[in-house]
C-alpha cells in the first residue's frame, strides 16, 4: 500500500488547542468544575470576573461578555441606534462577520479597499469610501495587525462617525502603545476557539469607555432587561456562558506570554525568510504591536507553494480566498473588487503557541526549498 508523502513527515499543523490544552489541564479542570458546582453557568460570578480581568488587561472601563464575536458586533452597532440604511464602511478584506453584522442590522455595507502593504483599511480608500449616509466604520485589525488608527479617528471626528474597532483577531496588539480595543467607540472581540485568546466553544466581547453604551449593549443582549422580569424593549439573547467565561479567565492568564510566542516565531520567520525573490514577508508599522493571529506571505505561486507545503506534512491556510465583495453574498451590491488581487496570492503559514522552533525551521527550510 502506498502511503501519502506527507506521512514521512510529522505534521505541523496551524492550530493544536489539544496541546495547548495539557500545558494549563490542572487550572482549566479546576475552573470548569467550580462552575459546574456553582451552577452559575449563565450571567454569574465568573462572568463579572472575567470581564473585569479583561477590561483590566486591554486598560477599558467597561466589558461585555456576549455569544460570539459575530453577535459583538452586531449588538455594537444596534446600541449606535444609526438610522435605517445608514452605510457603514467595511475592508474588502477581512471575515464575512465584519459585514454582516451590519446588514443585520438593517444597515448598507460600503467596502473599502486594503493597504497593500498592511492589509488592513486604507486610508485614502477610507476617505473616497465616505459619503453624507456614512456613520460608521468598522475598523478590523486583520491578522492582528492593528489599523492606522490615528488618521482614522481624525477622519471620524471630522465627518462625525463612529469608529467600532473589529478585535476578533487581535487580542494584545497595540497602537502607538495603546491596546487595540480602547481607540474607537466601541470595539469587539471573538473568543472562537482558534483566537489568539479561544474559549472552548463560542464566546465574544465588546468592550467600551462609555457606561450608557455598555450598559445599552449588555441590556440588547439580554433580553432588554436589567433585572429579571423589568424589559425595557426587545433585545435578544446574546450571553457568554458561565463555563467560557472561567475558560477564559483562566486561558488570559497566559495571553501574554503565548502572544510573546506568537511575536518571536514570526520574527523566525521573518529572519529564516528574509530576501526571497518572490515571497512578500507580512510588514508591521513602527506604530504597532502585531500578535500575529497569522502570519500571511504573498506569493504569485501560491498554490504550488501551499501543495509543496503540504506534501512536507505543514498544513496551510487562506485568509480569505475571496474578498468580501467578491462572495456571492454580496452579488447585489456590485461593488469594486480592488483587492481581488490578494486573494489569489496570500497564504497563512503556522503560527501559535504550540509550534516548537524546530517546527518553524522546516517550515523555513521548505519555502526556502520550494524557491531555490
Ligand atoms: C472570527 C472573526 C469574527 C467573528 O467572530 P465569531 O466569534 O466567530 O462570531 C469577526 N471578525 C473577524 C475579523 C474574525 O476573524
Amino acid at each position: 500500500m502506498t502511503r501519502p508523502r506527507s506521512n514521512f513527515f510529522p505534521m505541523i499543523k496551524p492550530l493544536d488547542l489539544y496541546k495547548q490544552y495539557l500545558g494549563i489541564q490542572a487550572e482549566i479542570d479546576s475552573a470548569i468544575s467550580a462552575v459546574i458546582r456553582s451552577g452559575a453557568f449563565i450571567n454569574g460570578p465568573y462572568n463579572k470576573t472575567f470581564e473585569q480581568e479583561f477590561a483590566k488587561y486591554l486598560g477599558a472601563s467597561h466589558c461585555v461578555g456576549v455569544a460570539n464575536g459575530t453577535d459583538a458586533i452586531e449588538i455594537a452597532l444596534e446600541a449606535l441606534k444609526l438610522p435605517f440604511g445608514s452605510e457603514v464602511i467595511v475592508p474588502a478584506n477581512s471575515f464575512i462577520a465584519s459585514s454582516e453584522a451590519v446588514t443585520r442590522c438593517g444597515l448598507k455595507v460600503i467596502f473599502c479597499s486594503c493597504d497593500p502593504q498592511l492589509y488592513t483599511l486604507d486610508i485614502a480608500g477610507l476617505r473616497s469610501a465616505i459619503s453624507p449616509a456614512t456613520k460608521a466604520i468598522v475598523a478590523v485589525h486583520l491578522y492582528g495587525h492593528p489599523c492606522d488608527m490615528g488618521p482614522i479617528m481624525t477622519l471620524a471626528s471630522e465627518k462625525d462617525l463612529y469608529v467600532i474597532e473589529d478585535c476578533a483577531q487581535a487580542h494584545g496588539a497595540e497602537y502607538s502603545g495603546k491596546k487595540v480595543g480602547t481607540i474607537g467607540n466601541l470595539a469587539c472581540f471573538s473568543f472562537y476557539p482558534g483566537k489568539n485568546l479561544g474559549a472552548y466553544g463560542d464566546g465574544g466581547a465588546i468592550v467600551c469607555n462609555d457606561a450608557g453604551l455598555a450598559e445599552k449593549c449588555r441590556m440588547i443582549a439580554n433580553h432588554g432587561r436589567k433585572d429579571k422580569y423589568d424589559h425595557l424593549f426587545e433585545g435578544r439573547n446574546s450571553r457568554l456562558d458561565g463555563l467560557q467565561a472561567a475558560i477564559l479567565a483562566v486561558k488570559l492568564k497566559h495571553l501574554e506570554a503565548w502572544t510573546r510566542k506568537r511575536i518571536a516565531i514570526a520574527d523566525q520567520y521573518n529572519h529564516g525568510l528574509a530576501k526571497i525573490p518572490g515571497l512578500i514577508l507580512p510588514q508591521r508599522a513602527d506604530w504597532a504591536r502585531h500578535v500575529y493571529h497569522l502570519y500571511v506571505v504573498r506569493t504569485s505561486r501560491r498554490n504550488e507553494l501551499q501543495g509543496h507545503l503540504k506534501s512536507r506534512g505543514i498544513d496551510t491556510g487562506i485568509h480569505y480566498p475571496k474578498a468580501l465583495p467578491a462572495l456571492d453574498a454580496y452579488r447585489y451590491a456590485e461593488q469594486s473588487t480592488a483587492t481581488d488581487m490578494l486573494s489569489e496570492e496570500i497564504l497563512s503559514l503556522p503560527i501559535g503557541d504550540h509550534l516548537e522552533t524546530h517546527e518553524v525551521n522546516a517550515v523555513i527550510a521548505a519555502v526556502k526549498d520550494f524557491f531555490r
